[in-house]
């Protein structure tokens, strides 16, 4: 097959190099895994059952029809019966299970989506919309499956399928953050989407899982098609499709020398953050879950500057994690930090981070009902976080961030929560610190710009600049049309940084910037610059970024930047960050 190349927008670091696995978007509801080869014929029958179970199913609500049903009834579940009778249903599917190794559901869901984007060619209207029915028999026959025991489990434990299954990179149209997260478990060691942003929250747990990704590839699901070799090269937002020999060889060199490099960097993972001139920088990781402690702790970080809790609830809306619960997750990740600060971020659902993905959504999720917005807007579950979170203090050193602040009602209303959820500890006789700090995202630009009201009750900033950006520029961060006009270097950025790095130095507190710019090394002179001294980031981001600081000396830093920031023309400050970069 012809090589061929597709370009998208950059997302982390590394390049991986490996087979195409497409993943369909309704694959993504149910489990799908590969079956080692001595199970296959299993997975076929467990498929056939499921099949011979709904005929049985409809074939009872036939005989129960009442006779005065009208006809429609009768006729409708004869349509059905035929489809699923159809070989495009019970054969189909039956392949994919022997040639691509799919579990029962994968296989079902790919073929359904097969037939789908067929049926959306068909000209005729009254064919088109055969497509709801045999969607309807799809998912009484998934009903079935997902009520029958698996027979074979994700790792395959044969080796030679293992190897295959970690060479897998995932192709798909988009891919939810909740959805990323169920691969951490997985072997797939890369993903392209036709669509998302840098700074989508998807595109950022592929950065945490330290995976390499390409996002806005657009078309890539439907132009690479499956099994095709693909060359990911997450930096430049790459993605070779059918690679030559000698293409493969260059990649292959490339990913050696990267690996070399990173042995090189964990050298550092102990030697303090310190400038040439002295100046002392904390750094520290992002995590989403507690069992990111050990990544940030390998890479040597200080504390958790930004705990992200709401991936403990996201794909939750019908079973929201208890007090209990979540005091566990939270205590978890205090004591794996051993006394380090852990910043505990208080629920930031909504926008591209859906508590249910199916319910109905703002027709502008980012400017609606998000984060603490919509904590205050449930008063009960924002209590009970908040009592979880200070039981967990008991542990450790935790502090309290709250999420898209931007009104002063809203300070005074979170800071009244909390003292609500500490009074109601002491009714219940439960321990706490009562010294648990509490600071403020500023990514929000009317919060930057009214930093006195934020100063005189927060106990700490954390620059979001994600949503600073997306907020300030009028570009949402999912959506790789406008990608290129996210841009962290306009001026309207910088300033709105740096006027909140120097309010709250001057009022005597900590700043921290835990938005993607931290972990940018291209960016972390600029910073040190302003004046930063607290960077928060990816532990896969930590050591390259220490790298730079180790490198860096204020003396020569502080003058350009000064210079950069006082500076209107886009192309000049690009430059002298660039020229920052290298002096
Ligand atoms: C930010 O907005 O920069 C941030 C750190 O929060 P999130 O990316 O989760 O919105
Ligand atoms: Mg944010």
């Amino acid at each position: 097959m012809a090589s061929f190349t597709l370009h998208g927008i950059p997302v982390s670091r590394g390049i991986a190099i490996g087979r195409a696995h497409l993943l369909a978007p309704a694959a993504l509801d149910v489990k799908h895994y590969l079956v080692a080869e001595e199970h296959v014929e299993a997975e076929v029958q467990r498929l056939q059952t499921a099949i011979a179970a709904v005929h049985r199913e409809l074939q009872t609500l036939w005989n129960e029809l009442p006779k005065d049903a009208p006809t429609e009834l009768g006729a409708f579940i004869d349509v059905h019966a035929l489809i699923l009778s159809d070989p495009m249903i019970s054969e189909a599917p039956l392949d994919i299970i022997r040639g691509r190794h799919y579990n029962a559901e994968w296989a079902l869901v790919t073929q359904i989506e097969e037939l789908s984007a067929q049926f959306d060619e068909i000209e005729d209207a009254y064919l088109r919309e055969r497509k709801a029915d045999i969607s309807q028999v799809a998912e009484r026959v998934l009903k079935v499956l997902m009520g029958s025991e698996p027979l074979a489990l994700p790792q395959t434990g044969n080796p030679a399928e293992d190897e295959f299954m970690a060479q897998m990179v995932v192709i798909a149209h988009d891919i939810s953050p909740a959805d990323m997260l169920k691969f951490r478990d997985r072997s797939f060691i890369g993903f392209v989407t036709d669509v998302g942003g840098q700074n989508s929250h998807t595109a950022i747990v592929a950065r945490s899982l330290d995976i390499p990704a390409a996002v806005g590839v657009s078309q890539a699901s439907s132009l690479i098609e499956q099994d095709d070799w693909v060359i990911i090269d997450g930096e430049a937002g790459v993605v070779i499709v059918s690679p030559s020999a000698l293409v493969l060889e260059q990649y292959r060199e490339r990913q050696l020398a990267a690996l070399r490099a990173r042995k090189k960097l964990s050298k550092l993972k102990k030697t303090p953050a310190v400038t040439k001139d002295g100046t002392a920088i904390t750094l520290l990781a992002n995590i989403e879950l507690p069992d990111d402690c050990g990544p940030a702790l390998e890479a040597g970080a200080n504390g958790v500057g930004l705990f992200r809790s709401e991936f403990l609830f996201m794909g939750r809306a019908a079973n929201m994690p208890s007090e209990d619960e979540q005091f566990e997750q939270y205590r978890r990740a205090v004591t794996a930090m051993k006394g380090r600060p852990v910043t505990i971020r208080t629920l930031d659902i909504g926008a591209d981070k859906p508590l249910d993905p199916t319910e109905h959504t703002a027709l502008n999720p980012a400017l609606g009902l998000r984060a603490i917005r919509y904590c205050l807007s449930e008063p009960q579950l924002f209590l009970m976080q908040l009592r979880a979170i200070l039981r967990a203090s008991c542990y450790g050193k935790v502090r309290i961030l709250i999420p898209m602040l931007s009104h002063a009602f809203e300070i005074d209303q979170s800071l009244a929560m909390i003292e609500q959820a500490k009074a109601q500890l002491r009714e219940a006789n439960m321990k706490f610190d009562p010294g648990v700090e509490v600071g403020a995202m500023i990514e929000i630009p009317a919060a930057a710009l009214s930093l006195p009201m934020f100063v005189r009750k927060m106990n700490f900033l954390s620059i979001g600049t994600n949503d600073l950006i997306q907020y300030t520029l009028a570009i949402d961060r999912v959506d790789y049309e406008v990608a290129h006009l996210y841009n962290p270097l306009h001026p309207a950025i910088l300033h709105l940084i740096s006027m909140t790095i120097a309010a709250g130095h001057k009022a005597g507190i900590d700043v921290a910037v835990c938005g993607e710019m931290a972990g940018d090394v291209k960016l972390t002179r600029l910073l040190l610059g302003m004046g930063l001294r607290d960077f928060s980031m990816h532990p896969a981001q930590l050591l390259s970024v220490k790298q730079e600081i180790l490198n860096s000396d204020m003396g020569t830093i502080v003058p350009l930047t000064r210079k950069i920031l006082r500076s209107m023309d886009p192309d000049g400050i690009a430059d002298a960050v660039l020229a920052l970069q290298t002096m």
